[in-house]
């Protein structure tokens, strides 16, 4: 145990920091090696070539941002069965036309303007502008999504953002107004190009408004699931702060958001003008120390005590003779189910609304996954909650279930049944 621990101190030793490039990183969580948390497996895939990764997080003390070690290449992370279409989470289309809404409104864009999105996924997000007539275009790497999107009327590229694509977008005579890039920026191996390129493409007056998810909530509320290999860093103002300096963008504004667990909506701009908003919370983060390790000190400490908790749980239940279901087949289900231990001989199946995810089987553990409707025909005595991030909204569309005496068990931050 001492010398495994040893091991991942020097790894992070030697490590070199995704944003500054110094080296000295301090340990923060070592998940151990894990699937990567969006391989579905279908029956033919050969199980003993299923692969693992490290999935280590760490700190850098010089600028404070909170990284993996490990950089499992994109090609493979976002490949051509890459499962993840936007258009099924009702909560996350309703957030997405707020945010649009609000923005076509605060920047006055008309059929003049241009708005690009990274990470467009099916056109979730930029339906919304293209219905009123504002120029719009994706960018996104999977096939399957960009097909989608391109259905509904969403011109898309299927590529990655990065240096080069910005570049040739501006030869191409295009600047940006708006630069949309939600849950993308914690994705991308070269975060320094991706701050270059939002440079690039941004208009003089243009702003970029990216979501990420919030360091301090994952920490704060234990949230160890929402870090798998495709989230390389988790930020706070701080260190995105001290990483978008360097490129000549500026943090001006920042909002606190409840979706996925706690994010933060990030207004970059070519000029530096920061309002009371990003003052206010940099302040905010200096006093709670999160620019400092200790802050993160215990954390691993806390995930360890969820992972005791709800493995006794599930198997005392399990021990009782109840039968337990799982629900959502999304990426940190994996993280959380591989984690935990908790295979086929504790949670019969996985249901998820996705079409594209029914039929296949959750990495690692390979619990296999059906549509929802499975719940209601087979009443599971429990039904473990893994996108505890849609819980209202989940509960909700379960609420036959839980009024023929199903009940569901939260695992985050504390292991619950409601
Ligand atoms: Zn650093």
């Amino acid at each position: 145990m001492i010398a495994a621990r040893k091991t991942f101190e020097a790894r992070c030793r030697e490590a070199t920091c995704r944003s500054c490039g110094r080296q000295e990183l301090r340990g923060v969580l070592d998940l151990g090696r894990m699937p990567l948390s969006d391989g579905l497996l279908t029956a033919d895939d050969p199980l003993p070539a299923e692969a693992y990764y490290p999935l280590e997080a760490a700190f850098c003390p010089n600028c404070t941002l909170v990284q993996i070690l490990k950089t499992v290449p994109p090609e493979i992370l976002f490949g051509d069965d890459y499962p993840y279409y936007s258009s099924f989470s009702p909560a996350l289309l309703a957030h997405s036309r707020d945010n649009a809404l609000a923005l076509i409104a605060s920047r006055k864009l008309n059929e003049c303007s241009f708005v690009v999105e990274v990470a467009s996924n099916d056109g979730y997000m930029l339906r919304n502008f293209v219905e009123r007539g504002i120029p719009s275009l994706g960018i996104d790497p999977a096939p399957g999504p960009v097909a989608a999107a391109r259905k509904i009327g969403v011109e898309t590229l299927q590529e990655f953002f990065g240096i080069d694509l910005a570049r040739r977008l501006r030869r191409e005579g295009k600047s940006a107004d708006v630069i949309i890039a939600n849950n993308v920026f914690a994705h991308v191996a070269d975060t320094n190009g991706f701050c270059a390129a939002l440079a690039i493409l941004l208009k003089s007056d243009g702003v970029a408004v990216i979501e990420v998810p919030y360091v301090r909530d994952l920490v704060d509320k234990c949230e160890f699931d929402t870090i798998y290999h495709e989230h390389l860093c988790y930020f706070s103002a701080t260190s995105v702060d001290r990483l978008v300096r360097r490129h000549g963008v500026y943090l001006n504004r920042i909002e606190r958001l409840s979706i996925h667990g706690g994010s933060l909506r990030l207004h970059l701009e070519l000029k530096d003008g920061p309002d009371q908003s990003v003052r206010e919370l940099l302040a905010e983060e200096k006093q709670a120390g999160v620019d400092r390790f200790e802050y993160y000190r215990n954390f691993a400490r806390r995930v360890r005590a969820i992972r005791r908790e709800l493995k006794s749980m599930l198997e005392d239940l399990k021990g009782r003779g109840c039968s337990i279901a799982a629900y959502g087949a999304a990426a940190k289900g994996t993280i959380l189910l591989n984690y935990v231990g908790a295979g086929t001989r504790v949670i019969d199946f996985v249901v998820d609304r996705n079409v594209h995810k029914q039929g296949k089987y959750m990495p690692g553990v390979h619990v296999p996954i059906f549509e929802p409707d499975r719940i209601l025909r087979d009443m599971p005595d429990y039904v473990l909650l893994l996108p505890w991030n849609f819980k209202d909204e989940i509960l909700q569309q379960c609420d036959s279930y839980r009024r023929r005496g199903g009940r569901f068990i939260i695992p985050i931050p504390h292991p619950e049944v409601v």
